[in-house]
């Protein structure tokens, strides 16, 4: 299909996993796409990836937590594609220990990456997102945005904010044009998952497997995308039943 024929999407954290993952899908669907990351040669082989196959993109050196750094990238991204229609908040880090041994520096930093960066990211592109006319924002949380695992305190604050920023925002701009939803995957096969027993997490998986990237860049496209045009404020969940 066609879908995004015509659209600018900023994919942030889109050098690796679920990120790449959904730029490559937006791009194959006719979407020019600005990969935001502080990874820069992934970040730089994605985009030639896209080339490669006909498509537009370009790579924005983005650390998500600096609001000097999501000014410039709006500022690059606007500059050469033209304009901003879709932003994918994707980039994210996780904690693994439980509260009592979690430092305030992985706190802090945890909470930089996953939450303020949200926040950050859909302030620097308010403008041009309601200069779009049909601007659409997807933040990715998590399943552990909404139930509890017992570790990673950290992450589970971070990804609870972002479901509910999500949807104080799409409240504020559901008369000017700009859908903001939320994405919560389960557990998917990325470098996220570290050296994380991977049997371990299939066992706690209802459908018995990991997901995989390109089925939450799926989720994602259709969210971001007009398919979803009267979407706004809503959680879509994908993660194998765990959460059922
Ligand atoms: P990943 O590690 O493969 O990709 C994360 C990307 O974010 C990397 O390219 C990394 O460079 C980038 N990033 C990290 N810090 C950044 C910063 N400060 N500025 C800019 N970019 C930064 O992991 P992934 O699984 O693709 O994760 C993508 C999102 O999905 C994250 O928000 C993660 O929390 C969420 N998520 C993942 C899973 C899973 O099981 N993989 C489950 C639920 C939610």
């Amino acid at each position: 299909t066609n879908r995004f024929h015509g659209r600018v999407a900023l994919v942030t954290g889109g050098a690796s996993g679920i990120g790449k993952a959904t730029a490559l899908r937006i791009a194959s669907e006719g979407g020019a796409v600005a990969i935001g990351d502080v990874q820069e040669p992934a970040g730089i082989e994605v985009v030639s990836e896209i080339e490669r196959s006909g498509g537009k993109a370009v790579f924005v050196r983005l650390d998500v937590t600096s609001e000097q750094d999501w000014a410039n990238a709006v500022e690059v991204v606007v500059s050469t594609l033209g304009k901003l229609d879709i932003l994918i908040n994707n980039a994210g880090i996780g904690d693994t220990e439980p509260l009592e041994i979690t430092s305030l520096d992985t706190w802090n930093k945890v909470v930089a990456v996953t939450q303020t960066s949200v926040f950050l990211g859909m302030k620097a592109a308010a403008a041009p997102l309601k200069a779009s006319g049909n601007g659409s924002v997807v933040n990715i949380s998590s399943m552990y945005g909404i139930v509890g695992s017992g570790v990673s305190p950290a992450y589970h604050a971070a990804k609870g904010a972002v479901r509910l920023l999500t949807k104080t925002t799409a409240l504020g701009w559901a008369k000017e044009g700009v859908r903001v939803n939320s994405v919560h995957p389960g557990f998917i096969d990325t470098p996220i998952l570290g050296d994380t027993d991977r049997e371990m997490l299939i066992a706690g998986t209802p459908m018995g497997r990991l997901g995989r990237a390109d089925e939450m860049a799926a989720l994602i496209a259709f969210v971001a995308s007009d398919d979803a045009s009267f979407a706004t404020g809503s959680e879509f969940v994908a993660d194998g039943g765990v959460t059922a």
